[in-house]
């Protein structure tokens, strides 16, 4: 007999539906949808499919928010629809729960039940059990439950992902708990054996172990891209490594060979869009590597690595954030791709990116002892009033040196009100603009 199951996975997918997801060092898809959708699809259909079952999806790419609604409809003609969710409840709570159907021609509490013990025996984590919640009308108080046409509907709601344990535990191992509850769902529909075991080996999940070694490359050096900045270019210029030019030079970032270079090239075909827009065809000379760590660090150091360079990317190298920067890359003429900085940034919130720029040694490459154009008047009237000294405009400031800055402008103003320790201290007028 062919068991038909519909995965749904929960949500549309990108940083808008992080939903409290705590986000685990070194792993991207750390927000609901997502998660969601690459474990529905890259584990959980795979490990099913090994017993046997035909698997379908409510959704075949990670971005939509399809309706409750239309993705209940869906179910239509399925065995069981499974809803793959993670939970959130403040922080404090753990554990995997199953939402039954309150519908009870449509309830399967025994394989809800199965479904919480094997993930809870999996992961370590608490067994919350089938639960049953209705609205005010006495319908299925979930829609998706609501909606749900195949024959069973159930949410199973993993772990919480807005507790650090839970989200850990279970991000770093989609692989157990897809193969926890595909086993129970074989249980249930009597599908004891694996029909294809192979099958439920690993999944390489090339997209993630692309953006690992990118960062591996990066980490602990001392940069003037920022991390996710480079990852996500990485990613855009070789289509995740998959380019001819990543495949044949290692060069994952497209960065031609010019004048200046002096290392292996490679001749191929590549596009290029006329400020109007128009797509035209040129064939160039581009950089050729021994290995992608080399290709890297080269794209980090193309920025300064001539006095022409460093000036033209003066604001890519003193951008502080991922935004600024990619939106830099792109005004400063790194690509001739019109929305290449809202690509790159759409791709950092998508992926969780920005965790790779935590605690990174950057612009190291930027002058300190000149001030930027932007706080040139500031700086200049700060050293007028003796409030700082004039050196090194450009460094970073200690709590203590901020502080003395405020003390220093409160002693200039003719009461006092530091010395005098009156309890009148000015409120919001008292604002350096620092
Ligand atoms: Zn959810």
């Amino acid at each position: 007999m062919v068991v038909k199951i519909l995965l749904d996975p929960g949500h549309g997918g990108g940083r808008a539906y992080n939903r409290g997801f705590k986000q685990v060092e070194n792993l991207p898809y750390c927000n609901e949808g997502d998660c969601n959708f690459i474990y529905a699809r890259d584990y959980l259909k795979p490990a099913l499919e090994a017993y046997g079952f035909t698997v379908g999806m409510t959704k075949t790419n990670i971005a939509p928010d399809i309706s409750l609604q239309r993705r209940g409809a869906m179910g239509k003609g399925y065995d069981l629809l499974l809803s793959c969710h993670s939970n959130a409840c403040g922080g404090g709570v753990r554990g995997v729960e199953v939402w039954d159907s309150t519908n009870p021609k449509e309830s399967l509490k025994t394989l809800g039940d199965k479904i919480c013990s094997k993930v809870a025996a999996a992961l370590g984590i608490p067994n919350r059990g089938t639960k049953y919640r209705r609205n005010s009308t006495g319908s299925n108080y979930y829609g998706i439950l609501r909606h749900g046409l195949a024959k069973h509907n159930m949410i199973v709601e993993h772990a919480f992902h807005d507790n650090m344990a839970d989200a850990t535990v279970y991000r770093k191992n989609l692989q157990k708990t897809a193969e926890a509850v595909a086993r129970a769902v074989a249980e249930y529909f009597g599908k004891l054996k694996p029909t294809v075991p192979e099958k439920t080996a690993p999944v390489v999940l090339d997209e993630e172990k692309f953006v690992q070694s990118v960062a591996d490359c990066l980490k602990g050096k001392n940069l003037n891209i920022l991390p996710s900045v480079t990852i996500a270019q990485a990613i855009l210029e070789s289509g995740w490594g998959k380019s001819e030019l990543a495949k044949n030079a290692h060069n994952l970032f497209g960065i031609k060979a010019g004048k200046d270079w002096s290392g292996k090239t490679y001749s191929k075909k590549t596009k290029e869009q006329k400020p109007t827009g128009e797509v035209y065809e040129i064939v160039a000379d581009f950089r050729a590597y021994d290995s992608y760590a080399d290709s890297i660090m080269d794209h980090d150091a193309f920025f300064v690595s001539t006095d022409w360079r460093r000036k033209n990317y003066a604001a890519v190298l003193d951008a502080k954030n991922y935004k600024d920067q990619a939106k830099a890359l792109q005004s400063c003429g790194y690509a001739t791709v019109l929305d290449y900085g809202k690509q790159l940034i759409g791709l950092i919130e998508r992926l969780g990116l920005q965790q790779y720029d935590k605690g990174v040694k950057k612009y190291v490459t930027r002058d300190i002892q000149t001030p930027s154009d932007w706080a040139k008047e500031a700086w200049e009237w700060g050293k007028a009033q003796g409030i700082c000294d004039g050196t090194r405009p450009g460094a970073d400031m200690t709590r203590e040196e901020m502080m003395t800055m405020l003390y220093r402008y409160d002693q200039m103003k003719g009461d006092n009100h530091a010395k005098c320790h009156c309890t009148d201290k000015r409120n919001s007028g008292f604002n350096t603009g620092l």
